[in-house]
C-alpha cells in the first residue's frame, strides 16, 4: 500500500485579511480534510494541519476559489506581508500600511504559472487585482536590481528566487502590533500633518531564527537605514530584495537569511552596496515616537460608527473543546454577519465591520460558546504565545502548543506563592529554536532543547523593542518551579518600582541573576 504523507498548508494574506467565504471555506476544508481544527499563524495566516497529500490539490483549489491564496506563503520567497490588524477608519496611517501590505506582496509575489499549472489546471480562478503601478515598478528595468535578471521571467526573483525566506512587515509609528524589529525589512507608515502619505522609514536586517550549539546562527533587531518617499519605495524594496538575491548566502541553510548580510558588512557597507542597486542616497529617518505593543482584543470603535472585537485565540488554536467552542462561535459569526475576519501577528482575531445593532448577538454567540472577555483572561496566557510543535511539525523538538497551558498555569501558581499573584510578562514557547512564536522577543521563553527540556530565555520587553538573552541552556520541564522560582524571589526583592520582569532581568544581566541563583539555590 502506498504511503500516506499527511502535510500542512497556509494561507497568503497580506494584513490579516481573511474575507468570510473564505474563512468559511477553510472552516469546511479543515473538516473534511484536516485534522478539524485551524491555526492561526504569527504573520497573520491560517495553517490546515493534516491535509493527505492527494487532497491538496482539491484544497488549495477551493480556498482559490474563495477569494484565498497560498502562493508564497511558505519557501525561499517573500513570505506574508504583516500590518497592524486594527481597522480603524479614522486614522490614515493604519490604512496606509494595510493598503501597502497588499501592494508589496503583489510586488514581491512570484510571475512563474508554475503555481496554477500545477494547483489550478492552469486557471487563474482569482481575477488579479494588482495596481497597475506595482506591475509597472515590478516590471521596471534600468534602476540596477534587474542587473543578473534580464530576461528572466521572475524580474525580482531571478532564476532561483532567494537564499531563503524573507520576511516583511508594516508599521505604524507607535504600534508595534506587527514585531517590526524582528522582520528582514520592515517599514514604518510616515504622514505628514494632513495625515497624507510622505514615505516610509525602512528598517533591516531583523531575523530570530537560529540552532542549538551553533553559535554562528544569531538573533538580530533590524537596524533603521533612512527615510524613502512613497513614490521610489518600491525600487528601495525591489533593491533590498536584490542584494539578498546576489550576496546572500546560497551554500549554507544556516548562513542565508538577510540579517547575516547585515551582521557582517554592517550597515554602513549595505547603505554603499544598496547604491548599486538604486543610485540614490536615503534621506535620515524621521522622527518617531516610541513604539508599544497593543492586542486589540475586546470591542473597539473603528472610528466610522462601527465597531470591531478582538478574540482572544489561545495559542492560536481555533477548534472545538469541552468549555470552549471557539471553531462554532467564528463559524456561526461568519455566517449569521458576514464580516471579515483579521488575524493579528498574536495570533488572534478581529471581526470587523460590526454595527451597533449586531453588537449584542456577537457577544452572545462569544459568551454562550466560552470565549472568554480579555479582561477574563489571566494576563500570562492573554500574552503569551507558543508555535505548533508537536505532533504537526516536523522540526521539532520539544513539545509547546500543547504544554504551554500548564507551564502558564504552575507559573501563575508559583507567583501567587511568592506573593507576585497580580504580575505579568510576555512568555512564548517553541518546538525548537526557529523560533516561530519569536521566543527571543519574550520576558520569559522556553526555547525547545530536546524531549521535556528547554533552554531559556530572559529580558526582552512588553513592546517588544529589545532582544532577551539565554539564561540557561536546560531546564527540564519537571524542575520549572525549582529553577525559576529564585529569579522571581530575586525579581520580587530587587524590582525597582513599577519595573517589569523583561527589564528587571535586563538591568541586572544575565551574570549577576546566575549569581544570585546559585546562591539562593546553595542556601
Ligand atoms: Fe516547528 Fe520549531 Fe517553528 Fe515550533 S519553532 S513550529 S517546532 S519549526
Amino acid at each position: 500500500e502506498d504511503a500516506q504523507y499527511s502535510m500542512m498548508l497556509r494561507t497568503r494574506s497580506p494584513g490579516g485579511l481573511i474575507p468570510w467565504q473564505l474563512y468559511l471555506a477553510l472552516d469546511k476544508l479543515c473538516d473534511k480534510y484536516g485534522n478539524h481544527t485551524l491555526r492561526t499563524t504569527t504573520r497573520q495566516g491560517f495553517q490546515i494541519h493534516g491535509i493527505l497529500k492527494q487532497n491538496l490539490k482539491t484544497v488549495i483549489a477551493d480556498i482559490t476559489r474563495n477569494m484565498g491564496s497560498t502562493v508564497g506563503a511558505c519557501g525561499d520567497i517573500n513570505r506574508n506581508v504583516m500590518a497592524p490588524a486594527v481597522p480603524f477608519k479614522d486614522k490614515p496611517e493604519y490604512n496606509y500600511a494595510r493598503e501597502y501590505a497588499i501592494k508589496i506582496a503583489d510586488l514581491l509575489a512570484p510571475q512563474a504559472g508554475a503555481y496554477y499549472d500545477i494547483w489550478l489546471d492552469g486557471e487563474v480562478a482569482v481575477t488579479a487585482t494588482e495596481a497597475p503601478e506595482v506591475t509597472e515598478a515590478r516590471n521596471r528595468q534600468g534602476d540596477g536590481t534587474a542587473k543578473t535578471n534580464i530576461n528572466s521571467i521572475e524580474p525580482i526573483y531571478g532564476t532561483q528566487y532567494l537564499p531563503r525566506k524573507f520576511k516583511i512587515a508594516i508599521a505604524v509609528p507607535g504600534d508595534n502590533s506587527v514585531d517590526l524589529y524582528t522582520n528582514d525589512l520592515a517599514l514604518v507608515v510616515i504622514t505628514n500633518a494632513n495625515h497624507e502619505l510622505e514615505g516610509f522609514n525602512v528598517y533591516v536586517g531583523g531575523g530570530l531564527g537560529r540552532a542549538h550549539h551553533n553559535d554562528a546562527t544569531i538573533v538580530r533587531l533590524a537596524e533603521s537605514i533612512g527615510f524613502v518617499p512613497v513614490a521610489k519605495i518600491y525600487d528601495v524594496i525591489k533593491a533590498i530584495v536584490a542584494v539578498q538575491r546576489d550576496y546572500g548566502d546560497r551554500h549554507n541553510r544556516r548562513h542565508s537569511r538577510f540579517k547575516y548580510i547585515l551582521e557582517e558588512w554592517g550597515v554602513e557597507k549595505f547603505k554603499e552596496v544598496l547604491l548599486e542597486y538604486f543610485p540614490t542616497k536615503l534621506a535620515a529617518p524621521r522622527e518617531l515616537p516610541p513604539f508599544k505593543y497593543q492586542d486589540y482584543l475586546g470591542w473597539h470603535e473603528q472610528g466610522d460608527g462601527k465597531y470591531f472585537v478582538g478574540i482572544a485565540i489561545e495559542n492560536g488554536r481555533v477548534s472545538d473543546r469541552e468549555g470552549l467552542q471557539l471553531k462554532t462561535a467564528l463559524r456561526e459569526i461568519c455566517e449569521t454577519f458576514h464580516h471579515d475576519f483579521v488575524l493579528t501577528p498574536n495570533h488572534n482575531l478581529l471581526v470587523t465591520e460590526i454595527t451597533a445593532d449586531e453588537k449584542e448577538t456577537i457577544q452572545a454567540i462569544l459568551d454562550r460558546c466560552g470565549v472568554l472577555a480579555p479582561d477574563k483572561i489571566d494576563t500570562l496566557v492573554r500574552y503569551s504565545m507558543a508555535c505548533p510543535a508537536f505532533p504537526t511539525c516536523g522540526l521539532a523538538i520539544a513539545e509547546s502548543e500543547r504544554a504551554l497551558p500548564s507551564v502558564l498555569a504552575r507559573i501563575r501558581q508559583l507567583l501567587v506563592s511568592l506573593g507576585l499573584e497580580n504580575e505579568t510578562f510576555v512568555t512564548r514557547m517553541t518546538g525548537c529554536p526557529n523560533g516561530c512564536a519569536r521566543p527571543y522577543m519574550a520576558e520569559l521563553a522556553f526555547v525547545g532543547s530536546a524531549a521535556d527540556e528547554y533552554q531559556i530565555w530572559l529580558g526582552g520587553n512588553f513592546d517588544s523593542t529589545r532582544l532577551a538573552k539565554p539564561y540557561i541552556q536546560r531546564l527540564h520541564i519537571n524542575d520549572l518551579e525549582k529553577g525559576l522560582e529564585p529569579l522571581f524571589v530575586y525579581f520580587r526583592n530587587q524590582r525597582l518600582s513599577g519595573e517589569g520582569f523583561g527589564d528587571f532581568c535586563d538591568r541586572k544581566g544575565i551574570e549577576d541573576l546566575t549569581r544570585y541563583v546559585e546562591n539562593y539555590v546553595a542556601g
